[in-house]
């Protein structure tokens, strides 16, 4: 059950990878965590129950973040149960990677749908109760990408380009209501997103990052749970890179 002296964590993608890491991150006494995923799965228990395990608490629904119509019933959920959020991580995202000259139109438009508007529609929702309460952390999922480009991933990068820009523009607007509002960028990062890359694009990959590894979901999960403590209060429209120098 969701205790209400508890923070209210909603963490976007939360089933798997970079997002179950975040949610785990949060696990414990001091935060209620709710997260969604769009296809089911057991993946999603699993990450309700690896927080129980770690002495938290965390709620998983399906829900895609593209449709304004069920993050607004996902949000509505929350709010019943605790009135408020505290902290949103917008981390959901997807690839249709494709060299633009034979990307499809479906292509551009799913990606873009998931990962910008999604994340345009989980933080409009969430303004209206974090204005009130006068205080809220959004931190959204960018990548290296969004900063440096990638040929095959044009559709990709223009959602994590642009997820940087929304990023700015919104924490100038809420910063004068206690509303932080800023970026991490992974770079290369093992989950199932980057599973299907080949032995040697991997290889390559890591011998173009100065700390000579791959990213692990933990350390992307311990820049958010930063940005969402005390020690961040004075921290808005930034982009905090988390990969081992792959982008400077
Ligand atoms: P992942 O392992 O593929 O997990 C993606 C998560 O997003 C899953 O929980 C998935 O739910 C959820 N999701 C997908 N579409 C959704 C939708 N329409 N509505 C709600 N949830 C949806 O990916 P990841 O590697 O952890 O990536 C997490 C974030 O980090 C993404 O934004 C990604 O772009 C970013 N990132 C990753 C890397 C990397 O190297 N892995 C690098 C830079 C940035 P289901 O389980 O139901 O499919």
């Amino acid at each position: 059950m969701a205790d209400l002296m508890k923070r209210t964590v909603v963490v976007t993608g939360g089933s798997r990878g970079i997002g179950r890491a975040i949610c785990l991150a949060f696990a414990g006494p001091e935060a209620n965590v709710y997260f969604n995923y769009s296809s089911a799965s057991a993946a999603s228990m699993e990450t309700e129950e690896l927080v129980a395990r770690a002495g938290g608490f965390a709620k998983g629904f399906q829900v895609n973040v593209g449709s304004e119509k069920e993050v607004e019933s996902f949000f509505s959920k929350i709010m019943e149960d605790t009135g408020r959020v505290d902290v949103l991580v917008n981390n959901a995202g997807i690839t249709r990677d494709g060299l633009l000259a034979r990307m499809k139109e479906k292509d551009w438009d799913d990606v873009l749908d998931i990962n910008l508007k999604g994340t345009f529609i989980c933080t409009k929702t969430v303004t209206r109760p974090m204005m009130k309460q006068r205080y809220g952390r959004i931190i959204n999922i960018s990548s290296v990408v969004g900063a440096s480009g990638n040929p095959g991933q044009a559709n990709y990068v223009a959602s994590k380009a642009g997820i940087i820009g929304f990023t700015k523009a919104v924490a100038k607007e809420l910063g004068s209501r206690g509303i932080t509002v800023n970026a991490v960028a992974p770079g290369f990062v093992e989950t199932d997103m980057t599973a299907s890359l080949s032995e040697k694009v991997k290889e390559l990959m890591i011998s173009q990052i100065p700390l000579g590894r791959s990213g692990r979901p933990e350390d992307v999960a311990a820049a958010v749970l930063f940005l969402a403590s005390e020690g961040a209060c004075y921290i808005t429209g930034q982009v905090i890179h988390v990969s081992g120098g792959m982008y400077m």
